[in-house]
């Protein structure tokens, strides 16, 4: 019977210690759990300068793929057709990126046709594509959103490829004003990719991203896609398309005889191909804490200072909103002062001067919104006062010189009656020494009955 045991516990001892070893051995070459090889992302390099390397003296093989096509437009808003915006822009990317030696450069279609995006990624396949560019235009449910983003994988390497790539595309637009919205990966159910094109091309090994360029819908990313008329810009459509080129020819290093530019000894920013960039991870909590301070209200001017602050620890801040009626209606989304979404920065609080109308007592709540568009509201803050209403025109200099600053009356509602209070009181006696002095003007000597 102990025999039996020993001798089972020292076969099975065995066992898991040869299956131990043979996974060490194999590890490297185990198939990541989304299926994919990881055959070519061996390098364990840390920081390298170019994540992505490409067989010396081979062309780089990039494919171009414009944004839906076909009865799938896309974004639709304001006259604005995405599926027509992907095609300018991708055919200036193709255009300009001809012009860099040692590169092939192909689309995925270039007539208006319907295409799945499982099709975009075999047609990469195909033709032995390094890397996959998914050009798009943005808009939001509440045409509230603002700002310039790049999807990339859930998956390492591709993951770090797509990285190195945003981040120089991005630089750029930060340089032109734009709102960064940063690199982010999106998981599906699975565990691999959200994003149809980026998950089909990494299950054929192929690296892609989802350039959104702007928001079509929004005025502060209008003007980055649109002419004087509101519609979209031909050029400044085909400027995207030249600027995603350069971004390309960073990332692969290209050199280009006919621009005179030569990027072969550029280097990326650094990444690693076994691990996702940390801040490419999404964060599935809204941001930790939103505070809420008044440090002024200003019931002459009618307004009011606050100071905002509010942390997240796993994502940028990008936006707030602030309401002034205890959170039933939010303004539009502003941009959070010191936001930063490429380099992963932003101001843990600030201050900001707000126009109140007059006749209200706000009740402010102030909302902070991360990367991921997740918000966290402040707690209420109410004011013990109504700001006075403009005071018209026919009142006496008395009312209008009123400092409310100075009244420490608890309730809101004493404020109206303290001030209807003095408002008469100053009206009765005004009337009254109206009175007095037309009395006196009008008075006529009386007669004594001993002056006949
Ligand atoms: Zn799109």
């Amino acid at each position: 019977m102990w025999n039996r045991l020993v001798r089972f516990m020292t076969w099975s001892g065995g066992v898991a210690l040869r299956t131990a070893l043979l996974w060490c051995v194999l590890g490297g070459f185990l198939p990541f759990p989304g299926g994919q090889s990881v055959s070519g992302a061996t390098l364990r390099v840390q920081a390298a300068p170019r994540l992505q390397e490409t067989a010396q003296g081979e062309k780089v093989v990039t494919v171009i793929d414009p944004g839906h096509g076909g009865e799938n437009f896309g974004t639709v808003e304001n006259g604005h057709l995405e599926k027509a915006m992907t095609m300018t822009t991708a055919l200036a990317m193709y255009e300009e990126l001809l012009l860099y030696d040692n590169v092939e450069v192909y689309l995925t279609h270039q007539e208006d046709e319907d295409m799945s995006l499982k099709a975009r990624a075999e047609f990469a396949a195909q033709v032995n594509a390094d890397f996959l560019f998914s050009v798009h235009y943005n808009a939001s449910a509440n045409h509230e959103l603002f700002g310039t983003e790049v999807w990339v994988s859930v998956l390492p390497p591709y993951n770090g490829y797509g990285y190195q790539f945003g981040y120089e595309f991005l630089r750029d637009r930060r340089e032109e004003g734009m709102f960064m919205r940063g690199i982010k990966a999106r998981p599906g159910d699975s565990g691999n990719d959200y994003y149809g094109i980026i998950r089909h091309s990494a299950a054929l090994n192929i690296p892609a991203v989802i350039i959104e360029h702007c928001h079509v819908d929004e005025a502060r990313d209008a003007v980055y896609c649109d002419d004087e008329q509101g519609q979209a810009s031909q050029e400044k459509l085909q400027a995207f398309g030249k600027a995603d080129a350069t971004a390309v020819a960073r990332y692969f290093g290209l050199k280009s005889s006919a621009l005179g530019v030569d990027y072969s000894g550029y280097e990326l920013v650094p990444s690693e191909t076994d691990q996702c960039v940390p801040a490419t991870v999404r964060d599935e909590t809204e941001p930790e804490e939103c505070h809420v301070e008044v440090l002024e209200s200003d019931y002459e001017n009618a307004q009011i200072t606050l100071k905002v602050s509010a942390v997240d620890r796993e994502s940028t801040l990008l936006y707030y909103s602030y309401s002034f009626d205890g959170g039933v209606t939010f303004g539009r989304r502003e941009p959070w002062p010191g936001s930063d979404a490429l380099a992963g920065t932003y101001d843990e609080s600030f201050q900001v001067t707000l126009p109140v109308a007059r006749g209200t007592a706000p009740r402010i709540v102030v909302r902070a919104y991360n990367m991921y568009d997740l918000y966290r509201e402040s707690s209420l803050w109410e004011s013990p006062q109504i700001f006075p209403p403009q005071p018209p025109a026919w009142a006496g200099m008395d009312i209008v010189a009123v400092d409310t600053r100075t009244l420490t009356v608890p309730e809101e509602n004493k404020v109206d009656l303290f001030m209807l209070i003095k408002f008469c009181v100053n009206s009765a006696l005004g009337l009254c020494m109206l009175l007095a002095l037309l009395h006196c003007l009008t008075r006529r000597p009386r007669r004594n009955p001993q002056d006949k």
